[in-house]
């Protein structure tokens, strides 16, 4: 028996990405499973109903019918209130859950016994890149993150030789080298920026080397055993704040997207270094919805704070909808790869270690612990 695997239509204002392209549904088609599609799923991200039909997919009627008939349902943004109570018990859910902050959509999935894996938790192993949606999306965003700062920085980037003079490069810093801010950089560097770039983790180095940025050398290694990057203590913090300064006083752009998982973002340029810029500079913060690199980001918001604009654009990614979601529905179909079992059948194994990790909520219960901890109170 195949799995009968259901697209369902994001609701969430401004989200335009869809879990399921009909490029990957014809694939899941052909590998024997069914897909239903709730109507205008893919609509703004220009993929038609009728192109996942002519995919193989199915058009339901409506949502309802939708979380009736799927076994398996594929979201991007974690469900609301309304979707979860339509949702039936048993009914797997795969998506973006929000694991640290998601409390109310987590409870409810733990009530109504929906079983749900959330994509931020897939583990950062080898064998799980290819459902790595952290990566696919971040590579979204440090691009869309990069051509956001050029549109608002009012210089050119490249060097230009013209019969009107010489204009210098811009001079572009991207603090944070992660998957987005390497996209960044990649990004800059194309539209012909001098680049710069700065991680508490060494191993950041030669990566920015490689794409022909300067690293920005600060004597500390913040890195974890998991490869993520740990919270700087006060010493540290201080001395990183001087390097810093110079550096983001120099620039006429900042990019900045250093996060650390399950928590605020650290601060990275405070309200004082911002007033010293040069006038003109951008400081575009993609770090905004998880409470900002710098002091005076307002997230979703587009400010001017003593002649320099400090942009916190949110769900960065959902404005690049036609790959980022090519490329998050990639990440799924090689997810529910994982979900099968003997023909094909939905069966979840919970020995393999990419599952038990990304699980958040089965049978009734929250099965991820840090979560559990937050929500329950260590409570099982
Ligand atoms: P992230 O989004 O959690 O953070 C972005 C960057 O911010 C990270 O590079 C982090 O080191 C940096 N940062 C945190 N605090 C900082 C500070 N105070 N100052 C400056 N920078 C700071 O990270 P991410 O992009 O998701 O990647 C995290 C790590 O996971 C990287 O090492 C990456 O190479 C690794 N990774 C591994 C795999 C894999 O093996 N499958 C896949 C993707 C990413």
């Amino acid at each position: 028996m195949p799995i009968r695997v259901g697209v369902a239509r994001e609701t969430v204002p401004g989200e335009r990405r869809v879990a399921l392209v009909p490029e990957t549904v014809a694939r899941l088609v052909k590998q024997g499973h069914e897909v239903l599609v709730e109507p205008g799923s893919g609509a703004a991200s220009f993929c038609l109903d009728q192109a996942y039909v002519e995919a193989g997919g199915r058009l339901v009627a409506d949502r309802a019918a939708l979380c009736r008939e799927a076994e398996v349902l594929v979201k991007v943004q974690p469900p609301t209130p309304e979707e979860i109570a339509q949702y039936r018990r048993g009914l797997v859910l795969v998506g973006y859950l929000q694991p640290h902050r998601g409390d109310e959509a987590i409870r409810g999935l733990r009530d109504q016994g929906v079983t749900s894996f959330a994509m931020e938790l897939v583990p950062r192993i080898t064998r799980a890149q290819a459902m790595d949606a952290l990566s696919s999306q971040g590579t979204v965003a440090g691009y869309k993150a990069a051509l956001l700062a050029a549109d608002l920085c009012p210089q050119f980037f490249p060097m230009l030789t013209t019969a009107a003079g010489t204009i210098r490069p811009a001079k572009v810093l991207i603090l944070g080298a992660g998957v987005a801010g390497l996209q960044a950089i990649a990004t800059t560097r194309r539209l012909g920026a001098v680049v710069e770039a700065y991680d508490v983790r060494r191993a950041a180095r030669e990566q920015v080397e490689s794409l022909g940025a300067k690293f920005l050398q600060v004597e500390l290694d913040a890195e974890t055993a998991g490869g993520y990057a740990r919270e700087l203590t006060a010493e540290e913090k201080e001395r990183e704040q001087v390097l810093l300064r110079r550096a983001i006083c120099q620039a006429d752009v900042v990019i900045t997207t250093a996060q650390i998982p399950g928590r605020t973002a650290p601060q990275l340029i405070a309200a004082a270094t911002v007033e010293v810029m040069k006038p003109g500079a951008v400081i575009l913060d993609l770090a905004a919805e998880s409470g900002g690199n710098c002091a005076v980001t307002r997230p979703g918001e587009r400010i001017e704070h003593h002649g320099v604009t400090v942009y916190g654009p949110v769900n960065v990614p959902s404005m690049l909808p036609v790959h980022a979601s090519a490329m998050y529905s990639k990440n799924i179909q090689n997810f529910m790869g994982l979900l099968q079992g003997e023909g094909g059948a939905l069966q979840l194994d919970w020995a393999d270690e990419i599952l038990a990790s990304s699980v958040v909520t089965h049978e009734g219960g929250i099965r991820h612990a840090a979560t559990r901890e937050r929500i329950e109170g260590g409570v099982k």
